[in-house]
């Protein structure tokens, strides 16, 4: 009785919170006047997360079409002792066929387990730091200056 009890709490929670997306667009993370923007065509959707992204390249081996290029940073990134982040990747919307390799591969979704760094269609920005994921603060010279 009692787990029946449980999976009612769990679906009438997981409504409420879906009804509070719906009508007050809850948990939204894209800015709405960017939203808008984008859906008139007036502004391209960010497609990486340059601060989450630890520069790895692997987006960039596995695209089938070549849309990926990796363009060097004004001030790589120190990221650990031995890694430094120099490039960050920049995907050509006419290339890309939309398979999602970039995004199913990219380290930060398989090794670090957070969102994914690249995404075809428009990134939702994680708050992630490629730091983060090395250890390195703020304070000990991670930002801007390898
Ligand atoms: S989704 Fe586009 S950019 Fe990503 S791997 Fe596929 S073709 Fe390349
Ligand atoms: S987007 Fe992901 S796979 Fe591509 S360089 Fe950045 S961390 Fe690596």
């Amino acid at each position: 009785m009692e787990h029946i009890k449980n999976a009612v709490k769990l679906i009438l929670k997981g409504a409420c919170k879906n009804l509070a997306r719906m009508l007050f667009a809850k948990d939204r993370l894209t800015d709405m006047k960017i939203r808008r923007e984008i859906m008139r065509g007036l502004q391209e959707p960010l497609l990486v997360d340059e601060e989450a992204c630890i520069g790895c390249g692997v987006c960039k081996h596995v695209c089938p079409t070549g849309a990926i290029t990796m363009v060097p940073l004004d001030k790589p990134v120190k990221l650990s002792e031995n890694r430094i982040k120099t490039h960050v990747p920049h995907i050509d919307r006419e290339k890309c066929v939309l398979c999602f390799y970039c995004h199913d591969s990219c380290l930060v979704l398989t090794a670090y387990h957070k969102p994914s760094a690249i995404h075809p269609r428009g990134i939702v920005i994680s708050g992630n730091s490629a730091r983060d994921f090395f250890g390195v603060k703020k304070s000990e010279g991670g930002e801007g200056n390898a």
